[in-house]
């Protein structure tokens, strides 16, 4: 996933931590998934069997979800599921020959982060079968934190009504009641029923030229953990890129979508190079409305993508190159549990980053190698200590906060500091073996520390001890030896900003149009504190930076006009909320308006306007931003 901004995340973090209980005894175990009811040391799932209608009237999906459980403690009665605001009608225990019992089940404890625990009862006549079916017959809510029903305004199209889920961290509970942990895999099969004329789509081998007629089949034949369950119906049509890619999206979106990712198809390619065999056959986009909370999801043979990423001149396709390495690190090899999260998203970013350099260029990649150090340092300055950590505790809180740059920039930094350290050809003959080794499972930090010190730490010619490794994934901040990126071009950059603001060249002499967005963005980022609202008014006027339709310009200077509140530009602004409902692009530039010591009304008022329009996630995170009770 690409994630929110950490400073997003800090009021949170920041509350969570000073709260956080510390046990009397520290039975901590880093290994236990602390935001999962299931009990999965007694019972597995192995396989999942969707049927589901797709209401758009009541906003609900209804049916039924079979799990084929193995029972792997031959004493329990009990099986513990995890739900989140789902109504269960109806429970039977399937056995080998066609037998169906009903069972007994209640709801158990429950709370804001978990969900609510769904306790079935074993019938006597079950308990000595080591292999069983659990049908569950039941309806999602309207308020489920996974999925998202768009009215047709807010399509591209206007005319259709589209649905699409979120389940990573914790929300496949609330379109599916299983055993919602990343240490749990399982294969699916499922039977979707939508209005005849919209199109269904899922995490699955989904058929580029299946009719169109409200019923659709799908199947999921490799193992995937519960947050990679996706679903999404609406308008949408298909396009191929390339032999095994292409790209899903309303008809309005698809030409565009199609010239943006153009290179997906050798994206492909080269990952299977460098990383190994691309073990989910079809690789697809599908380019969702503006809700779409995240940069992209990684949901496997289908990534979700915002459609921000739409600039016209393939400038943002990082994130692309980001959920398609998600394919080995994440999809294939998958943290544990949310505190391993580095694994999923430091893993990818760097993998990224290899991407890109092979696709594009160098300059490109240490362009955002600079800008990614960048945001790490500032985020470090706040982070409290105990959350700097790769793999710190974290037995409490909200997986959804616990993510941002540690994992991603700081993971990726790691993971350059040990190329660097072995040299390129050793480190990738590491990952691929990596790759090879952990495929369809699950792992800790542990077991990657012991991994690495066994294929790299411990060779005879090793620059790298395993208490310097240690130092990365459980102490905070930066170790001394940690690499420090640097970029020729974005250096430039920055000491034209500082030429300019002292009034030694005009706006007119800044070469902005032969500049990628980055050393843009940095630009933007290097302007002195002190700068008058008249010489932002000139370099406004100069060189557009309030009209843009880069994302992540439009991101970057919004921030700073709400920093240094130059009012001139507060349409623009409110123009830059309405436009993306993406967290990443909005939710820092709320933040701003809200710490600049004047405009948290504006920003509460500005927030109403646009508020309908956001994902619930986003709309959660921005309340909180803002002080609002609802959150
Ligand atoms: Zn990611």
């Amino acid at each position: 996933m690409r994630a929110k901004p950490c400073s997003v995340v800090l009021l949170t973090l920041l509350l969570t931590a000073c709260s956080e209980k510390v046990p009397e005894v520290d039975d901590y175990d880093p290994a236990h998934d602390y935001f999962s009811f299931a009990n999965t040391d007694q019972f597995i799932t192995e396989h999942l069997e969707l049927d589901l209608s797709v209401d758009f009237d009541t906003q609900e999906l209804r049916g039924s979800a079979t799990l084929a459980m193995r029972k792997l403690d031959p004493d329990a009665t009990d099986i513990v599921l995890d739900t989140r605001d789902l109504s269960i009608s109806g429970a039977q225990i399937l056995l080998d020959g066609g037998d169906s019992i009903d069972a007994e089940f209640h709801f158990g404890e429950s709370d804001s982060t978990r969900g609510t625990s769904l306790i079935l009862t074993l019938p006597d006549v079950a308990r000595s079968s080591t292999e069983f079916g659990l049908r569950l017959e039941y309806a999602t809510s309207p308020e489920s934190t996974a999925l998202q029903w768009l009215p047709p305004e807010l399509t591209a199209g206007g005319k259709h009504p589209l649905m699409f889920s979120q389940s990573q961290t914790v929300h496949a509970r609330s379109w599916v009641p299983l055993q919602d942990t990343p240490a749990v895999r399982l294969t699916y099969e499922a039977i979707i029923k939508t209005p005849p004329e919209l199109l269904a789509v899922m995490s699955a081998d989904n058929d580029p030229l299946t009719p169109r007629r409200g019923i659709y089949n799908f199947e999921m034949p490799q193992p995937i953990p519960s947050y990679l369950l996706a679903i999404a119906v609406g308008n949408i049509f298909f396009v191929p890129l390339g032999e095994q890619t292409g790209v899903y999206a309303e008809p309005e979106l698809l030409d565009k979508s199609v010239f943006e990712f153009a290179d997906t198809q050798e994206m492909l390619e080269q990952a299977e190079k460098l990383f190994g065999p691309y073990e989910w056959g079809r690789y697809d986009l599908l380019v969702l409305p503006p809700s779409f909370p995240f940069g992209g999801m990684e949901n496997p043979r289908l990534s979700f993508i915002t459609p921000s990423l739409l600039a016209g001149d393939r400038s943002l396709v990082s994130v692309i190159a980001h959920e398609l390495a998600h394919s080995w690190s994440g999809n294939l090899v998958t943290n544990a549990t949310w505190r391993d999260q580095w694994l999923n998203e430091g893993m990818t970013s760097y993998l990224e980053s290899r991407l890109m350099e092979v696709i594009y260029d160098k300059d490109r990649v240490d362009e955002e190698r600079v800008l990614l150090y960048r945001e790490l340092l500032l985020d470090l300055e706040t982070i409290p200590a105990a959350l700097q950590a790769l793999a710190p505790r974290l037995d409490d809180g909200d997986p959804d906060d616990f993510q941002g740059t540690i994992h991603y920039n700081k993971g990726q930094l790691f993971l350059q500091y040990l190329e660097n350290a072995f040299g390129r050809d050793a480190f990738d003959r590491f990952l691929f073996s990596y790759f090879e080794t952990f495929a369809f499972q699950t792992i800790t930090t542990e077991r990657f520390l012991d991994y690495l010190d066994d294929k790299l730490l411990q060779a005879e010619t090793s620059k790298v001890s395993r208490a310097e490794a240690e130092q990365w994934l459980y102490q905070p901040g930066l170790p001394s030896t940690a690499p420090v990126p640097s970029s020729s071009t974005l250096n430039a950059v920055e000491a034209l900003a500082t030429v300019w603001a002292a009034g030694d060249i005009d706006v007119a002499e800044i070469p902005v149009q032969g500049w990628s967005p980055q050393a843009t963005i940095h630009f933007i980022n290097s302007l002195p504190k002190d700068l008058a609202h008249e010489r932002l008014a000139e370099l406004d006027a100069g060189l557009g930076f309030s009209a843009t339709r880069n994302a992540e310009i439009g991101r970057t200077w919004f921030i700073q006009v709400a920093q240094r509140r130059y009012t001139a530009a507060y349409d623009r602004l409110e123009q830059h909320l309405n436009r993306y409902g993406r967290g990443r692009l909005i939710e820092p530039v709320y933040l701003a308006l809200a710490e600049n010591g004047s405009d948290l009304e504006l920003a509460r008022v500005m927030f109403e306007r646009a508020r309908d329009a956001y994902h619930p996630l986003t709309e959660a995170n921005i309340a909180g931003v803002l002080g609002l009770d609802e959150a």
